[in-house]
């Protein structure tokens, strides 16, 4: 029988978010104090302008930009904490299942290569994808359809089958915009956030919940 691709992404999926948080939002602030000699609170104040800036952009993808703005060596930084990251709770139950089943397992992320490289070689990832690809290697960040319709002529795959879970709401408004059929938000990026109360996708409460629902869209097919 046909299986599905499902396709995932990294930070605040199958990683914790938690340690790109310490990163961005913790260390980066008293790194940036320290280099322009300013307090931490208006070192907060000029990073968060910055990251209003850039969000959702491939440049706010990119550890090299970041550097370049910053003048904090971003990707030197992420390695020297690089124990920190760690993989959400039943991921690896998750994939396994999914490897077991005979699924396409497929890696969509915003993390630029270098990030993606480190992070995969950190947690032993790798082994379980079919497909990894990178928005930086894309040229578009998954927040735009142009995203979707470049991974399409690298990789043919009909949208309307596949399956995509991601944190980020305006990653999966992009997906949606291409026409992937099955979309699926994750309640707890970050370990040391609390659960989101709302959100225009269902959430997967723990990425295995997503067993249930391919069990049950197994069955309609078997029987339609
Ligand atoms: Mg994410």
């Amino acid at each position: 029988m046909h299986k599905n691709i499902i396709m995932f992404d990294m930070d605040g999926t199958l990683l914790d978010l938690a340690y790109d948080d310490f990163i961005w939002n913790e260390q980066l602030p008293i790194r940036y104090a320290e280099l322009h000699a300013c307090s931490l609170e208006r070192s907060k104040e000029i990073l968060y302008d910055f990251y209003q800036a850039h969000s959702h952009t491939l440049e706010w993808y990119s550890s090299r930009f970041w550097t370049a703005k910053v003048g904090v060596d971003m990707l030197a930084m992420q390695l020297e904490y690089k124990d920190q990251v760690t993989l959400r709770p039943q991921a690896i139950e998750l994939l396994e299942y999914l490897k077991n089943n005979g699924y396409h397992i497929w890696l969509t992320t915003n993390a630029d290569c270098a990030g993606l490289d480190f992070k995969l070689a950190h947690t032993g990832l790798a082994k379980y994808f079919e497909v990894i690809v990178s928005s930086e290697s894309i040229g578009y960040a998954k927040e735009r359809v142009e995203f979707w319709q470049t991974l399409q002529q690298q990789h043919a795959f009909n949208p309307e089958d596949c399956y995509f879970i991601d944190d980020t709401e305006k990653v999966l408004n992009g997906a949606k915009a291409f026409g992937i059929g099955h979309l699926y938000s994750i309640a707890q990026p970050s370990s040391a956030k609390p659960t989101r109360q709302t959100c225009n996708y269902p959430m997967l409460h723990q990425l295995t919940d997503l067993i249930p629902v391919l069990e049950q869209f197994e069955d309609t097919q078997k029987y339609a």
